[in-house]
């Protein structure tokens, strides 16, 4: 007892004498302090130190459930695109292998893929993007502090480390840029004990075998295209509709290939329970909602992606007023990534409404870093940002789905041009091209301003980067029949696209 007084009257005073510092001297110990380490915290604090500010970091990783840890970077460099990328790049090569013996190539004995192999190389990579963001925050004279970080008053920081070390730092402005973690379903008895998430899936030493992917947006669908291309036994378990919030013909070509491609589908299902029998396999108890009944199978692994809880708990943001979404728990934001508390800023996917996308959290991050230096009043534009879901056959797109438009324009307002098209590379390898897909969504009037363009396909992300510029600067359907374009790819079916959904004639591209 004594001995927590003892540390209780030195917290209080640790506090007192900092308050007391910072105002006797009118400074405190950084211009700036960011948590959170991830795509946008290292943007936002290597902008900020670089226009002159004196700037800390903090990062902090808490394991998962399962114990998997990692190093500096956050979500996209260690359990997110990266490794996801990759992944999903070993399993383009394993389809380009059955193509590679149409073009030619003799290829002795049965292919197969190892998962160790793949993951020791994919690891070690994330492993010197650890070791280069550390270094890049050094040359760059950011203080980088591997401590959790948490509020006590509006420009008092209290960084723990690993060890229960406490530092207290004080900053003029702070930043908060603590992105979220993979959420488990609270009313699936065995769901954390047996199962995974993508902060493991990325990190596993030995392969995952048959595995059951529960969720149906971004992460389950990319996870289990890549579990499948590798040559896994893949079920996606889905409940309602897969990717949400997308376009709704396009995500039902992005399924349609992956089904095609051999990705088991558990549609209108719902996990009841999951249990680990004693041959250590795990029997997973599901309801078909259409049928009303049960189901159980067995997996090796069941990997939960069923959406991403913002990480505000712990950051003690109530004591000082910042206020969160009662409904998501993120972390309620202005067009300059203000909290409720003046010199409180978030940005990235602890903040509410924004796209949980690394590029945003990045180009946000720089944005307020040269607001907060002082250099520049721009503001981040998160209109028109294009994505791409890395399934088997990839699906980006830019700018409203053709329901929105419909919604915001009015079904008669709109034109959508399409075309089914057939990529060359699919020819010799004589794969089928059914789900590769162009549609060009437009206001009918005037100069037929894009308002949406949606495109499956090979390197579907190469393709969208540069069509997203054009939407970024309002281009017209007329500007795009006015563009020329580069044969034979992909992309010039874009910009040849005339068919039109109103008149009903067949989209399919024959010849060149
Ligand atoms: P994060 O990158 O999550 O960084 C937050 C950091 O803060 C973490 O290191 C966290 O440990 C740390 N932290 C949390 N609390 C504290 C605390 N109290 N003190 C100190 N540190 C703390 N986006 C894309 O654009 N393209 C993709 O292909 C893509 N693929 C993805 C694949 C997967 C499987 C997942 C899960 C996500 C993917 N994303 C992708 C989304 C992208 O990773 C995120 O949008 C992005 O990382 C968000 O950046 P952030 O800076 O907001 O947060
Ligand atoms: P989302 O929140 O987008 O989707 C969650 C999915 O899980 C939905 O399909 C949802 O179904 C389903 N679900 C939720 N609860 C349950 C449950 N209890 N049982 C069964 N299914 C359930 O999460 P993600 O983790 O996939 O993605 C998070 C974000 O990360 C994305 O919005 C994206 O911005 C980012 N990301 C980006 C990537 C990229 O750029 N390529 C890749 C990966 C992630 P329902 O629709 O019925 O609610």
């Amino acid at each position: 007892m004594a001995a927590l007084c003892r540390i209780r009257h030195r917290w209080k005073r640790i506090q007192y004498l900092h308050v007391f510092t910072r105002n006797l001297a009118g400074k405190c110990d950084y211009d700036l302090v960011v948590i959170g380490g991830g795509s946008g915290g290292l943007a936002c604090s290597k902008e900020a130190a670089q226009l002159g500010l004196k700037v800390a970091v903090l990062d902090y990783v808490e394991p998962s459930a399962k114990g998997t840890r990692w190093g500096l970077g956050g979500t996209c460099v260690n359990v997110g695109c990266i490794p996801k990328k990759l992944m999903h790049q070993a399993a383009l090569l394993g389809a380009a292998v059955k193509d590679a013996q149409k073009y030619g190539w003799q290829i002795a004995g049965t292919v197969c893929h190892d998962w160790t192999t793949m993951a020791e190389a994919v690891q070690n990579h994330v492993k010197s993007l650890n070791w280069g963001h550390r270094v890049q925050l050094q040359d760059k004279k950011v203080k980088y502090l591997n401590l959790k970080g948490s509020l006590l008053d509006e420009h008092t920081v209290r960084g723990v480390s690993k060890a229960g070390k406490e530092t207290i730092l004080t900053a003029k402005n702070i930043v908060i840029a603590t992105g979220g973690r993979p959420k488990y379903p609270t009313n699936v008895p065995g769901a954390v004990e047996h199962g995974i998430t993508s902060d493991d899936i990325f990190w596993l030493q030995k392969s995952p075998g048959k595995t059951l992917v529960v969720g149906a947006s971004y992460v389950a669908l990319e996870c289990a295209g890549f579990l499948t291309g590798i040559g896994l036994d893949t079920t996606l378990m889905v409940r309602s509709i897969a990717l949400r919030g997308f376009d709704r013909q396009m995500a039902g070509l992005v399924t349609d290939y992956m089904e095609a491609y051999g990705t088991k589908f558990a549609w209108n299902s719902i996990p009841k329970r999951v249990d680990k029998l004693s041959s250590g396999v795990l029997q997973v108890t599901w309801t078909n909602t259409e049928m009303g009944c049960e189901h159980k199978d067995t997996y090796d692994s069941v990997l939960w992606a069923v959406g991403r809880a913002p990480e505000s708990k712990a950051l003690g943001l109530n004591k000082v007023g910042v206020q969160l979404d009662e409904a998501t728990q993120k972390i309620v934001v202005g067009a300059d990534e203000s909290t409720s508390v003046p010199n409180i800023f978030a940005f990235g996917d602890i903040s509410e409404g924004r796209p949980e996308l690394t590029p945003t959290a990045i180009k946000a991050g720089k944005l307020l870093a040269r607001r907060l230096a002082g250099q520049s009043a721009e503001l981040m534009n998160y209109d028109n940002v294009a994505t791409t879901v890395f399934t088997p056959l990839e699906y980006g797109c830019v700018g409203l789905s053709e329901e929105e438009a419909e919604r915001r324009h009015g079904e008669d307002q709109i034109e959508v041009y399409h075309a089914f098209y057939r990529p060359l590379e699919f020819t010799v390898a004589e794969r089928d091209a059914s789900q590769c897909y162009i549609k060009v969504i437009c206001e009918r009037g005037g100069d037929q301003k894009i308002l949406g363009l949606h495109l499956t396909g090979p390197n579907a992300g190469e393709v969208m980067q540069g069509f997203s510029l054009g939407l970024q600067c309002g281009a017209t359907y007329h500007q795009l029949l006015q563009t020329v374009g580069i044969h034979p790819t992909c992309a010039e079916e874009v910009v040849k696209v005339h068919i039109t959904k109103r008149s009903g004639l067949e989209p399919t591209v024959t010849g060149c």
